[in-house]
């Protein structure tokens, strides 16, 4: 049996073993897919105890995904982003360290009809999420992207601007990557008016209707959840354990019921 997992602070809240549980039931692969909450002191020990005990890889979430560079070997697209999601325990216990995040942000764009070459992105937010999703949209070919943050630092847009403000009633694209959102009283993160033929992502992958979801829904900008992106990074992740597609259909059904 194949043993896999997801460690965070916290992680009770993941559905990552919801999507992995679904994806094996509908291969008929014997795994199985733990949360295991590791605070940050304890992630060196708790990452040594998974691969003594045999865990053939493991899923890696907040706030540990900067920290696991210095645990791992890194693959170009981990070196890339400076951030592990995704870790592989190949043998005599080599840990080898991915970034599927931004891959899987790209493939649910591109599944939902979005080709990002020539278009003009706004990402709010420039911690891991925002920074990565940035530079993956600009190396898909983005004619150009602004990123906007509440505490602007290296000539970013401050993100409560009426240039800001501008910039996302006019892009193609509008990415939320703050933070905003995570709690279901939240606000949007910019009062904007969006338009149909925008698109805006919320990364959140959270049960209830983000205030910036509801704002493009209702200006009848197409709305896209951060369930699409959780599902398809977890897709990428099981294909590099395994070396196996994924059962992306069941990995949605799985987070059905989590999304709005
Ligand atoms: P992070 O590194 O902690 O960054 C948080 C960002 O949110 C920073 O830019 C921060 O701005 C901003 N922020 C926090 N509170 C804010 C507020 N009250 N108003 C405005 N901005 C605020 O977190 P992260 O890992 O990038 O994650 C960001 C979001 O992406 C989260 O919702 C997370 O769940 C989501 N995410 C989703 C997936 C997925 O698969 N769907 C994957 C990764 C992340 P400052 O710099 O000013 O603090």
């Amino acid at each position: 049996m194949l043993k896999f997992a997801v460690i965070g602070h916290p992680v009770a809240h993941s559905l990552s073993p919801a999507i992995h549980a679904a994806n094996f039931r509908a291969l008929g692969i014997d795994a199985t897919y733990e949360a295991f909450d590791f605070a940050p002191e304890a992630l060196s020990s708790g990452v040594a105890r998974l691969v003594l005990e045999g865990y053939a890889g493991f899923n890696v979430t907040v706030p540990h995904k900067q920290a696991m560079i210095n645990l791992v070997m890194l693959d170009e697209s981990a070196a890339r982003y400076l951030a592990v999601n995704t870790v592989k325990v190949g043998s005599g216990g080599m840990m080898r360290g991915y970034n599927t995040d931004v891959a899987g942000f790209l493939d649910d764009l591109e599944a939902n009809g979005f080709d990002v070459p020539g278009k003009q992105v706004l990402v709010m937010g420039a911690g891991g999420a925002g920074s990565a999703v940035a530079r993956g949209c600009l190396e898909a070919g983005a004619l150009d992207v602004t990123i906007a943050n509440r505490t602007p630092r290296d000539g970013m847009l401050p993100l409560g601007s009426e240039l800001c403000r501008k910039i996302a009633e006019n892009v193609d694209l509008v990415v939320n990557a703050t933070s905003v959102g995570l709690r279901p009283d939240d606000p949007a993160p910019i009062e904007a008016k969006f338009s149909a033929k925008q698109v805006v992502y919320d990364l959140a992958p959270v049960k209830w209707t983000t205030a910036i979801v509801k704002a493009a829904r209702e200006s009848g900008a197409k709305a896209l959840t951060g369930h699409g992106m959780l599902v398809r990074q977890a897709a990428r992740a099981f294909e590099i354990w395994t070396g196996k597609k994924a059962d992306v259909a069941a990995m949605f059904a799985a987070v059905h019921e989590f999304k709005v």
